[in-house]
């Protein structure tokens, strides 16, 4: 029997792959490579989508993150605490602009732990990023309490998360900047790398423009340090194709987790929304105090799984010996976490599979 596979980057639908290159084929046509038309009205559309005024599309969600620290003017002597959980660049990107990340704990739920995070502020503190771990909203009524009693800095990573929403509000929204990547893993995804900001405030708009490329405020005037992050013509046009199908892809992907809830929630800890949360489930994430032998079993039976990370941010050669904060209980999960294949592009009979295999284990 073949594989079920983790994730599946074909793009294997024939209208979507059409799609696609007329998409392209506008763009070399129109002849408009760098920041072309299409780069403008993807950041108009996914700053409507989000609730925000403005969108700054740039290559990556680790520069939307460096460009929002930057804009922020957060830098050396200064903190910003992040969750011990996360994909390192959410670490990364505090620690480039020169600034200490301080690694907060995280609940059950995965996500930051907003007492933690509280125990953790200092003087030097800054910002808070919460990050929406694998499409689950975090707790944002207590952290925008918590910002607002403190006068800090949201900054919300969202690349795991984007189109989910907490309290009908989508990612993104709640922060003084929102970051989202869309490199082709995630689930609004490019052919390639890409990531964007949202924001509200005119200028924090403006610096962020200029962030994006070199500094430049206008083509030859240069008022700030940075690189060249600008999301290329190309991939804009990809991400608007796909933010017409996003809807469908949610929809698919909620379907596949229903399904898998529905059969494991006897035997293992099965991802839950709360009341407000909305999930996007970029990954379909359990938890099993077997976790080890579980994942080589479903591996023995032709079942890609993936930990969603063996090492938490803090535990990486390049933060152990001088990593800040605590995280007692997320060093207590990531042992017990695993992702299922649940992808749109699962079939029910794969899906059964997956739930069929799982049980299977438990019973035996
Ligand atoms: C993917 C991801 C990033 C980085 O995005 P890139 O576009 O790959 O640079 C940052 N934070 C989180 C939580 C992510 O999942």
């Amino acid at each position: 029997m073949s594989n079920v596979p983790f994730l599946d980057l074909r793009v294997l639908d024939d209208d979507e792959r059409r799609e696609i290159i007329e998409a392209v084929d506008d763009v070399l046509r129109h002849g408009r490579i760098l920041l072309g038309p299409e780069v403008g009205e993807l950041e108009s559309r996914i700053a409507a989508r989000t609730g925000r005024t403005y969108g700054v599309g740039c290559n990556s969600g680790t520069d939307a993150l460096i460009i929002a620290l930057k804009a922020l003017r957060i830098g050396p002597g200064d903190e910003v605490i992040v969750p011990a959980l996360s994909f390192i660049a959410t670490a990364n990107a505090v620690a480039l602009v020169g600034a200490t990340p301080v690694f907060a704990d995280i609940g059950d739920d995965l996500n930051i732990s907003v007492a933690s995070a509280e125990r953790l502020i200092t003087p030097a503190t800054r910002a808070i990023i919460p990050v929406h771990w694998a499409g689950l909203p975090c707790d944002m009524d207590a952290l925008c309490a918590l910002a607002q009693q403190t006068s800090l800095h949201l900054i919300e990573d969202g690349s795991q998360a984007f189109d989910a929403s907490y309290a009908g509000r989508k990612t993104g929204s709640f922060g003084t900047i929102g970051c989202f990547s869309m490199n082709s893993m995630k689930g609004l995804a490019s052919l390639g790398e890409a990531g964007m900001l949202v924001c509200d405030d005119p200028d924090i708009h403006d610096r962020c423009v200029a962030l994006r490329y070199h500094g430049l405020a206008n083509r030859e005037y240069c008022v700030d340090l940075a690189q060249n992050s600008r999301l290329d013509t190309i991939q804009a046009a990809v991400l608007l194709v796909r933010l017409d199908r996003l809807d469908d892809l949610v929809e698919k992907r909620r379907r596949n987790a229903a399904a898998l809830s529905a059969r494991l929630d006897n035997h293992v800890k099965v991802p839950r929304e709360s009341a407000k949360a909305r999930h996007v489930y970029y990954t379909y994430t359990i938890q099993s105090d077997r976790r080890d032998e579980l994942r080589d079993f479903l591996t023995d039976v032709g079942i890609e799984t993936k930990i969603q990370h063996p090492l938490l941010m803090p535990q990486h050669p390049i933060y152990v010996d001088r990593a800040k904060g605590e995280w007692s209980n997320a060093d207590a999960l990531i042992k017990r976490v695993l992702c299922l294949p649940s992808n749109e592009k699962i079939t029910a009979g794969q899906l059964d599979r997956v739930s069929d295999a799982v049980c299977a284990f438990y019973d035996a």
